[in-house]
């Protein structure tokens, strides 16, 4: 039983943790929290020991009703792996305290590559991770773009990718983000950075990105295109991605015309938090011409990224192979629309 400790219990984080505790093979052990928020609560209610991540703020959780289980330092000694979900720029600061008790950690696609050993996405590169101590799960685009890449490069060899990412403003909590009532393309210079974030998986991968921003949090839509090395028919790629468990092709007729009626979808399923992990792949835009392949996918920024983080456990330790891993996160987790 691998013992994972969660450092940022946040958007991130707690999916993490519910998605560690649902395996046979982990176990969650502790959280790690700077304030005794609302979702500092939740992980009491699932019993979750707390940690304080910041020291001089321990007592904040005692004056809240919560019991503190230690600081972030005794979770990093104990766990076996921490999975660091601190916001954007933290984790980075935190790889000295995990090298110092020489605990393995995961970080999340908004440190930068150079933070840990290797770039990771499970169906794209899980056997880069084994043994590694130190791996970043990438981003949700990444992770959304990667997903789509691994097969087609697989089964006709891919020659270009272009990709527009229209992201969401802000997850659904963030209400201070934006825009609230304008269309940025985001960031303006293109290629954007998010083409140079696929290449940490795919090295050799030729892509160009540019990014927009709208008002809206629900999820982020890809509009792809991608000149393959062979003619293909739109059917072949249509099965092709049927075939991938982590990539929902929606079927004509559903009336999913939107990123909004996939979440009342997910919400309906009675998904934990309307979660999506899948790639959300509009069958109908498949499109071909010649060597160029046109498609329309949604990805939903606050859980696609989730099970590969338990994957990204399973390879670190030799736990399984990737097929064997990705099949039992998927189960567990209810992975499969
Ligand atoms: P978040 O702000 O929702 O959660 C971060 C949590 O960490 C919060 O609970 C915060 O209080 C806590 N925290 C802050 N400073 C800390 C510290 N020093 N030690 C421990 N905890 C601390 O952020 P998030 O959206 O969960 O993002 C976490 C990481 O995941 C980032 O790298 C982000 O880029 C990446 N990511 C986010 C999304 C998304 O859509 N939210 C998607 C994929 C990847």
């Amino acid at each position: 039983m691998i013992r994972v400790g969660v450092n940022g219990y946040g958007t991130i984080g707690k999916r993490v943790a519910d998605a560690v505790e649902a395996q046979p093979d982990m176990e969650i052990i502790g959280v790690a929290k700077t304030q005794p928020n609302f979702e500092a609560h939740t992980a009491v209610k699932r019993g979750y020991p707390m940690y304080a991540a910041i020291p001089e703020r321990a007592p904040l959780f005692a004056e809240a009703g919560i019991e503190v289980a230690g600081e972030v330092d005794e979770l990093v000694a104990e766990a076996d792996i921490i999975v660091d979900c601190t916001p954007s720029g933290i984790g980075e600061q935190n790889r000295e305290l995990y090298e110092t008790h020489h605990t393995p950690a995961i970080f999340q696609g908004g440190e930068s590559a150079d933070v840990a050993d290797v770039s990771f996405n499970a169906r794209s590169n899980f056997d880069a991770a084994r043994d590694a101590d130190y791996v970043r799960v990438v981003s949700c685009n990444t992770t959304g773009l990667s997903r789509v890449i691994a097969p087609l490069e697989e089964e006709y060899g891919v020659e270009k990718v272009r990709a527009t990412l229209v992201r969401r403003g802000g997850d659904p909590g963030q209400n201070s983000r934006g825009p609230i009532n304008d269309i940025l393309p985001n960031p303006i210079k293109v290629p954007s950075h998010h083409g140079p974030d696929v290449k940490t998986i795919f090295p050799d991968l030729e892509i160009d990105t540019l990014g927009l921003k709208v008002p809206a949090t629900l999820m982020h839509v890809h509009a792809l295109n991608v000149t393959l090395g062979d003619d293909v028919t739109g059917a072949h790629v249509r099965q092709l991605l049927e075939d991938e468990d982590r990539i929902y092709v929606i079927p004509e007729g559903l009336g999913i015309d939107g990123a909004g009626k996939l979440k009342d979808l997910a919400l309906d399923a009675g998904r934990p938090r309307g979660d999506l992990w899948e790639n959300c792949v509009w069958g109908e835009s498949i499109g071909v011409n010649g060597r160029d392949l046109y498609l329309f996918q949604a990805i939903h920024q606050e859980s696609d990224v989730i099970p590969e983080n338990v994957d990204a456990i399973r390879a670190m330790f030799d736990l399984e192979d990737k097929e064997t891993s990705m099949q039992r996160t998927d189960r567990q987790l209810g992975v499969g629309i």
